[in-house]
């Protein structure tokens, strides 16, 4: 959007509502017949408009202290958006096995056949395992007495190149015919590109434990992103909607107007998508995350890109802040994007010390990046405006962008 178009945004207006074909007004009517017992999507049966108008309500009241709120952005097609799918294997009292979500608050699986916004071909995947562990001699995984070999299952889907990674969950290292599992599998589905053993044999709540062996394929997927190609595996944080993702990174570089000069921070950066998106305008970017698989993808993520300003660190943002903090170091642009639970104000405090003149402050819960805000307004900080993106159709959730400049 262009600065006069943002002004015009910003003064207010109905959200942006897109035209949408009559498919998707027969499906708003079809509510999912699980809805309840899943809880992940609340705004189960709502017209996508009004779901739309909600969140633009939550996420301008938040702001108000603060700035003006843009329009939402929403979807053209809110369906099917979910890249990464993830569902739980159980086995019924009369021996049918089920995969599905666990029932909200418990450890009851909630069998799900088809879901409104999971990619279609990985449920598709899904459900075809749970035919395949019957004709194999598989049993699924039972949580109260430890006994069975599959526990999940996670697929991931690069939106741009199709590439398909399976992730099977099991309770133990040992696999029996692994291989002729892959074989069948991808009878039926030969665009997966991957298939990973991941052993999680702990009494968690955790989908996948430490020791992960490939047993077909690289081991990880690849997605274009913004022109760049990235490396996806299985831990990696990696954003479930890419092409709203596109949106809210094109907003994030064009509010932080880089010029080819800046010392850029992009922190809780995951892969390094933000980072590396901003290094092709940036004199230099530095990457901080905690996640040590997300850093290392973002490493090779970097060379695979032959990206030579930027570097990635695996530490605590906050205590990384600290430090750069301490030696006295500067920067013209810090991106965040923290999770759920916000920023913290070590990192703040940090961030006021290293002034940047722009902080680009994006948040997947503008609760908590209203907290964060009160802090930084009252330390130099003002916020120029926010602008919700709606990265999570038919849930409650909001994204949300919000631009911080630095007052002499
Ligand atoms: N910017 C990335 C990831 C955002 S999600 C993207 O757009 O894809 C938030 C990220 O913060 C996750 O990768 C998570 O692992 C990381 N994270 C969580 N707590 C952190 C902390 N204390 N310090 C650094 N990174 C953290």
């Amino acid at each position: 959007m262009s600065e006069k178009n943002k002004e015009k945004k910003l003064s207010g207006g109905n959200h942006t509502v897109q035209k949408r074909g009559n498919d998707n007004k027969k499906k708003e009517g079809t509510a999912c017949k699980v809805a309840k017992k899943c809880g992940g999507c609340q705004y189960q049966g709502v017209p996508y408009e009004k779901q739309l108008s909600e969140k633009q309500k939550a996420v301008r009241q938040l702001m108000q202290p603060f700035c003006k709120t843009a329009e939402i952005t929403g979807m053209q097609d809110p369906y099917h958006y979910r890249n990464k799918v993830h569902a739980v294997f159980a086995r019924k009292k009369d021996g049918t096995i089920i995969s599905g979500v666990y029932e909200e608050g418990t450890h009851r699986v909630v069998p799900v056949e088809a879901c409104q916004i999971e990619d279609e071909k990985a449920d598709a995947i899904i459900n075809d395992i749970r035919g395949l562990l019957k004709s194999f001699k598989i049993k699924t995984y039972n949580e109260d007495t430890g006994y069975g070999l599959l526990r999940h299952v996670l697929i991931r889907r690069g939106f741009t190149t199709g590439e398909i990674m399976v992730v099977l969950v099991l309770g133990s290292p040992v696999m029996p015919s692994k291989n002729n599992f892959v074989k069948a599998l991808r009878k039926l589905h030969p665009e997966i590109t991957t298939v990973v053993l991941n052993v999680n044999d702990k009494r968690t709540s955790m989908v996948l434990g430490d020791r992960e062996t490939t047993i077909y394929g690289k081991g990880y997927i690849e997605d274009v992103l913004c022109g760049l190609t990235f490396r996806i595996s299985s831990k990696s944080f990696y954003q479930i909607n890419p092409v709203q993702t596109e949106k809210l990174y094109g907003k994030a570089m064009e509010l932080a107007g880089l010029t080819g000069k800046e010392r850029v921070i992009d922190a809780y950066c995951g892969i390094g998508t933000i980072g590396m998106v901003a290094a092709k305008s940036a004199k230099e970017v530095i990457g901080v995350e905690l996640n040590p698989d997300a850093v290392r993808d973002a490493i090779k993520n970097a060379k695979r890109n032959q990206m030579k300003n930027i570097r990635f660190y695996q530490d605590d943002a906050g205590r990384f802040m600290e430090k750069m903090a301490a030696k006295g170091e500067k920067a013209d642009v810090v991106f965040m994007d923290p999770p759920r639970s916000g920023s913290t104000e070590q990192f703040m405090k940090s961030a006021v010390t290293l002034a940047p003149q722009k902080i680009v402050y994006i948040s997947c819960d503008p609760q908590t990046q209203a907290r964060d805000l009160k802090y930084l307004t009252k330390h130099s900080y003002k916020a120029m405006g926010a602008y919700p993106y709606d990265m999570f159709p038919f849930t409650k959730h909001a994204e949300n962008i919000v631009l911080l400049v630095k007052q002499n």
